[in-house]
């Protein structure tokens, strides 16, 4: 007696390996989860305020943030995934990538001069260690993200940093 062994070919959808992420805030029906979702993890701001500032090579963003390599590839990917940071290619051999804003990107600016305005008022003893100025004007940015000189309404383009009173304070 013969015994056949069949064999089910299951087939495996090899086209795409999604990583499915646990959320943290599963069953949140709110924006601001689902944001949080997107760039609430340890690091994520701090690397957007970088790319913000002029940032766009995983060697620079090392160096600024001192963070580890792994996590900072790991942050920088998930960022590209959801489409806020774009990687381009700057050099052919050996190949090397910069990390450029989307518009989407682009659009997070208002959520981080809000935390700089914020932070400037209740965390920052010293006084702001930076401040973000209309480029070509020197007014500031006011809480309508207009510049308090002229009036004009500012975006990410516009604006300018230079050190603030409290630049100099020892970070804890
Ligand atoms: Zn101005």
């Amino acid at each position: 007696m013969h015994y056949y062994t069949v064999s089910c070919m299951k087939q495996l959808n090899v086209t795409r390996i999604t990583v499915v992420l646990k959320r943290d805030y599963e069953g949140q029906n709110c924006s601001i989860a689902r944001t949080l979702e997107l760039i609430g993890e340890r690091w994520t701001m701090l690397i957007l305020r970088d790319v913000f500032l002029g940032v766009r090579r995983f060697e620079h963003f090392q160096a600024e943030l001192g963070v580890a390599r792994n996590v900072l590839s790991s942050r920088l990917a998930r960022l590209v995934d959801e489409g806020i940071l774009e990687k381009r290619r700057y050099q052919e051999r050996p190949a090397r990538y910069e990390y450029r804003l989307t518009e989407k990107g682009i659009d997070l600016w208002p959520v981080l001069i809000s935390l700089v305005k914020w932070g400037d008022k209740h965390a920052a003893a010293s006084g702001p260690p930076r401040i973000i100025e209309h480029r070509g004007c020197g007014g500031q940015v006011n809480d309508h993200l207009s510049c308090d000189r002229c009036g004009q309404p500012l975006g990410a383009r516009d604006v300018m940093t230079r050190p603030g009173p409290g630049a100099s304070a020892v970070a804890a």
